[in-house]
């Protein structure tokens, strides 16, 4: 598993915003967006492309086009909603599906109440949308699945990430086997608290983005 920490000035501009507390769930949307689609663009450093030619109005240049078949992407209910947009904006060609995990605040154990996604996934790219990499339970469980499917790298983009987590994801996906996992995330945080959020971390990303119910 390789884990890739965006290192760029307006990442780590859009993320202290995105973390103060004073900022408000229209303004924290907005943030979303824009940092999900600065993270696309580290996160689709290795999509398969195939090479083409095309006329310009002076002569005939050589150049790229994405592979087919097309990528998938998958949010994670809720809070990973809150990034398609931002993510669909540079990969307007990728099918959606969708998986929908809770966590159990006592236990901090995520089960599956919602899935949502082709049955093969053979030849494809996958995109896991999660803004948030804690205990890392959510992730290996949506992981596990498209690599079940037979997909061909799966790479989540996590807006925040804890040590805990991402050291989770490396042992549970050591060495690219059955194919290449990455993490590519705005900023790795300290730890996790007691009650499995991360800090600093920003709260809980689903209530910022769509309000506590
Ligand atoms: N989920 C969140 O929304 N925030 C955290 O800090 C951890 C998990």
């Amino acid at each position: 598993m390789q884990t890739l920490v965006a290192d760029h000035p307006l990442v780590a501009h859009k993320l202290t915003a995105l973390r103060d507390v004073q900022t408000e769930t229209p303004t924290f949307r907005r943030l979303t967006d824009e940092l999900v689609t600065l993270l696309a663009y580290e996160a689709t450093r290795h999509i398969k492309v195939e090479r083409v030619s095309v006329t310009t109005p002076v002569d005939v240049a050589s150049g790229v086009k994405l592979a087919r078949p097309v990528p998938l992407v998958v949010p994670v209910l809720r809070a990973g909603i809150g990034m398609l947009d931002g993510m669909i904006r540079l990969l307007p060609s990728a099918n959606v599906g969708f998986v929908g995990l809770a966590r159990d605040e006592v236990t901090l154990v995520a089960s599956t109440y919602a899935a949502r996604l082709p049955a093969d996934l053979t030849g494809r790219d996958a995109f896991v949308l999660d803004p948030m990499l804690a205990t890392g339970g959510t992730l290996e469980t949506v992981i596990g699945m498209l690599l079940e499917r037979g997909a061909a790298t799966v790479t989540a983009i996590c807006l925040l990430s804890a040590p805990e987590g991402v050291a989770r994801i490396a042992e549970a996906f050591p060495d690219d086997v059955p194919a290449p996992v990455r993490v590519v995330t705005a900023a790795m945080d300290q730890a996790l608290n007691d009650r499995g959020y991360i800090v600093p971390g920003l709260g809980d990303a689903g209530d910022r983005l769509f309000g506590a119910i």
